[in-house]
């Protein structure tokens, strides 16, 4: 930072936020920075506070369950406590993407040329556009559904549709009663901004009710420190569905003529004021409403409200208007 920065970024005031509720807070970090627990059976989980990973522990091996690079070597650290502890093997021979995104897959060249990467077909596309070392493509991919059968352990992998992303997977592991899906849900938190940076917003919102339909017990939803249970998937259902609801509402109540009067050949001007309004109408009743529920509420609400409006108006046709 240049010390011109330095002083800007010093000048800008900080705000304040709502207090993170105690229940959306995960288990303390070791002094590495991360916290490994088991999920159930040989199924565990790895977080260092903001991401998830997660691994299987087999009698050939271990697979693991997408690799962030903020956990990064801290990977095989827990890797390496759980198979001491158990006096299992803890070489990682299976890599599994739940989808292209580096934040996720980016510590996946960490592991050894040997270890099998497997994911979607369109995980794949997308990785080899993309052309990152630090994500080497899937070997093995599939369409729609594959079942992995692993030392013995069972997982499920199920493309369902585009959700966040057009890649993103359901990972489904039967005898663990344990759903893994990233980056839909974050357990006890709001989403973070602009719908959790996703592409296809219906098909956000349409999924965890499509998670909802898998039997499971566990959630791993990839961020922050919590793993959820279906009453978390249902809270942040009801969380999309009240900022919906809440769109619809406020989209019939504002005026856009004072807007075109105000701002007149500024066309982008008029625009802004007439959607933040909208916006800001519809935001602020579910910040009420979920601030001390969900952490952040009144961090990323409004720009979740923003880009849900969108869909609505540009997917789903609300509030469209043809010139007579
Ligand atoms: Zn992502």
């Amino acid at each position: 930072m240049t010390p011109e920065n330095a002083a800007a970024s010093k000048a800008r005031v900080l705000p304040d936020y709502a207090p993170v509720p105690k229940s959306s807070l995960g288990p303390a970090l070791n002094d590495k920075g991360y916290h490994v627990g088991r999920v159930e059976k040989n199924l565990y989980w790895v977080t260092d506070g903001v991401y998830q990973s997660a691994f299987l522990t087999t009698t050939d091996g271990v697979v693991l369950l997408d690799a962030p690079p903020t956990i990064g070597g801290n990977i095989q650290r827990a890797v390496d406590e759980i198979a001491a502890a158990n006096g299992v093997s803890n070489k990682i021979t299976h890599l599994i993407y739940s989808h292209h995104h580096a934040d996720h897959v980016g510590a996946s060249s960490l592991f050894d040329k040997n270890v099998t990467r497997i994911g979607h077909e369109e995980t794949r596309r997308l990785l080899l556009r993309d052309n990152d070392p630090a994500r080497p493509v899937p070997d093995e991919i599939f369409q729609d559904v594959r079942t992995l059968e692993i030392g013995g352990e069972r997982i499920e992998l199920a493309w369902r549709g585009s959700n966040h992303t057009p890649d993103n997977i359901f990972i489904h592991l039967p005898d663990h009663d344990t759903l893994m899906l990233i980056d839909i849900v974050n357990v006890r938190w709001a989403p973070f901004g602009i719908v959790n940076l996703s592409e296809d917003i219906p098909g956000y919102i349409e999924a965890p009710a499509t998670a909802l339909a898998y039997p499971w017990k566990h959630f791993i939803g990839g961020h922050l420190g919590r793993l959820g249970t279906r009453d978390d998937v249902v809270l942040h259902q009801q969380y999309m569905a009240d900022i919906v609801d809440n769109v619809k509402s406020a989209i019939t109540k504002v005026d856009y003529a004072p807007y075109a009067q105000r701002y007149g050949d500024n066309a982008w001007a008029a625009v802004k004021g007439y959607l933040d309004e909208i916006t800001d109408m519809a935001a602020a009743p579910v910040i009420a409403k979920y601030t001390g529920v969900l952490a952040a509420a009144d961090i990323y609400t409004a720009s979740t409200t923003f880009w849900v409006m969108e869909s609505l108006r540009l997917d789903l046709g609300l509030a469209s208007w043809v010139h007579p």
